[in-house]
């Protein structure tokens, strides 16, 4: 290697496998199980809730938001842990022992609701259940999803030119998981039962964890605890403090328990949550920076907040959408019928086939000096995402039977899916780039918190649409709330959407040179 080579990947792991540090395709495989797991059980979760629990699509939606909230919430406390203490690698193995157990245990969902007269009778003890299923799922995301992009970081170089790429190749692991989860989850649950559905999440969970149990020699090291000794010593509770750290992880699935049962209060404590860490990170701004750093501070705060507009559409996709799609869309295309639950994977399907164009286009442009900054990027997403909404909402109105054509969910699923690509991908290196070192942990926190924000938003607007049908027909939509709420949220989003493209110089004018 010539000296320049040599510098470019110091500090990068070793070992390669085709080009890339050989530790990647443990994290790809693993992350690709654990997205095979989240999303196909997410492809099912809202009609399950309706037609097997039989709750009405305001309550069904309400749990919706708020296991997303608490799902995109719990990575702070995760990635807190993982930083402070227990180490990227062994954040990671418990997380995904808590997630085949939580997604195991869906497959258990007892007898189904039915109605005694005007009342529907539910089994408590398996809705309990239920409820302990998701708390583990939430608690394991949040020690599992941060800490594995954290390794993957970790794997490369301060200054090692494939580090980019080595995302991209995560985050295609992330989409093919998600692609075949929802064909297979989503078909086997509507076809055989939602349990079998389930269980095939928590079987691809289950091979997440062989993956990473067994490959994890292959990360030589990283992702490593900080300082292995301070987890041996013993914690006010008698326990060594590693043991101290997953007896807390128990807590956290205590308390995710409960904020499932109080679904309505998740907005209040993530929004709260929010504004504290804005005003903590505003007052640290004014305090402790100087100008440049004070003004990329703020432009990686309005970044974050305007991200939680965007969420609350994306997440319609599990949500009202997917209700949409079981009783409104003649489902075949192509000469294939499609479950409901299944339309869902061509959001993963798009972002498979268009995250190299995307990247090809971002050069092309570069190279002409064309390439919209970040801000602009952002004001991008949330005007595709909202003009899809708009467009979306006036097609529904075009054909009042119930058999409406399923070319406007292929139009809607692109239009989601072009903004996530605008947006999603920069989002977490802006964050990187433009927050002071010190606190840029922080920073990542508060970003979640307001995709967590957004994520249960997308819940609780969802949950407006329902037509207050119960029995057979829980879960049925309410059209013209339906139309009027996709119409005011679109036009919400294409509005902030312009007005972040108007701000946008201002904004890159305060980046100071940061790209
Ligand atoms: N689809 C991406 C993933 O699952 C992004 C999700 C998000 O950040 N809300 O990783």
């Amino acid at each position: 290697m010539s000296d320049t080579t040599e510098e470019m990947y110091k500090g990068s792991q070793e070992r390669n496998l085709m080009g890339h540090p050989i530790g990647l395709s443990i994290c790809f495989l693993t992350e690709m199980w654990e997205r095979f797991s989240y999303y196909g059980m997410r492809a099912i979760l809202i009609l399950y809730l309706t037609k097997y629990h039989l709750f009405g699509a305001d309550k069904a939606n309400m749990i919706y938001g708020a296991y997303m909230g608490m799902v995109y919430m719990m990575p702070i406390i995760g990635g807190y842990m993982a930083d402070r203490y227990l180490g990227s690698r062994k954040a990671v193995t418990y997380g995904a022992i808590l997630l085949v157990a939580g997604h195991g245990l869906m497959g258990f969902h007892g007898p189904a609701a039915y109605m005694d007269g005007d009342i529907v009778v539910r089994d408590e003890f398996y809705i309990n259940i239920f409820f302990l299923s998701l708390a583990l799922i939430i608690t394991g995301v949040g020690f599992l999803k941060a800490n594995i992009s954290t390794v993957v970081g970790a794997l490369y170089g301060p200054n090692d030119p494939r580090r980019d790429g080595g995302f991209s190749i995560f985050y295609m692991g992330i989409n093919l998981g998600s692609l075949f989860s929802m064909g297979l989850v989503g078909y086997v649950g509507e076809t055989y039962g939602w349990n079998y559905g389930f269980s095939i999440a928590g079987i691809g969970m289950f091979f997440g964890l062989c993956v990473f149990l067994w490959g994890q020699k292959y990360l030589d090291g990283r992702g490593d605890p900080a300082n292995p000794e301070v987890l041996k010593e013993k914690s006010p509770i008698g326990l060594n403090k590693e043991n101290t750290i997953y007896l807390f992880g128990m807590g956290l699935v205590a308390a995710s328990y409960i904020m499932m049962k109080y679904d309505e209060l998740v907005i209040q404590f993530v929004g709260i949550s929010g504004l504290i860490m804005v005003s903590i990170i505003l007052f640290y701004s004014f305090s402790q920076c100087e100008k440049e750093d004070r003004e990329r501070l703020w432009v990686a705060l309005i970044l974050i907040a305007v991200q939680s507009v965007f969420w609350a559409l994306f997440e319609q996709q599990g949500a009202s959408l997917t209700l949409l799609t079981d009783q409104q869309f003649n489902l075949t295309f192509l000469g294939i019928t499609f479950k409901a639950s299944q339309v869902q994977l061509l959001n993963a399907l798009f972002i498979v086939m268009l995250a190299p164009v995307m990247a090809w286009l971002w050069l092309a442009l570069a190279k002409r000096n064309l390439e919209p900054s970040t801000p602009a990027k952002f004001g991008y997403a949330l005007l595709i995402i909202g003009a899809g909404f708009i467009i979306f909402s006036w097609a529904l109105t075009l054909d009042d039977t119930s058999n409406k054509d399923f070319i406007w969910l292929v139009f809607i699923y692109l239009m989601v899916t072009l903004a996530e690509l605008f947006l999603s991908p920069v989002g977490l290196s802006m964050v990187t780039k433009l927050s002071v070192p010190k606190i840029v942990g922080m920073m990542m926190g508060t970003w979640f918190l307001f995709t967590a924000l957004g994520s249960n938003l997308a819940g609780v607007i969802s949950s407006l649409m329902g037509s207050g049908e119960h029995g057979a027909a829980a879960g049925t939509l309410d059209m013209a709330a339906t139309v009027e709420l996709y119409t005011m949220i679109g036009v919400f989003s294409a509005g902030v959407g312009l007005f972040i493209l108007l701000l946008a110089p201002i904004m890159k004018k305060w980046m100071h040179g940061v790209h």
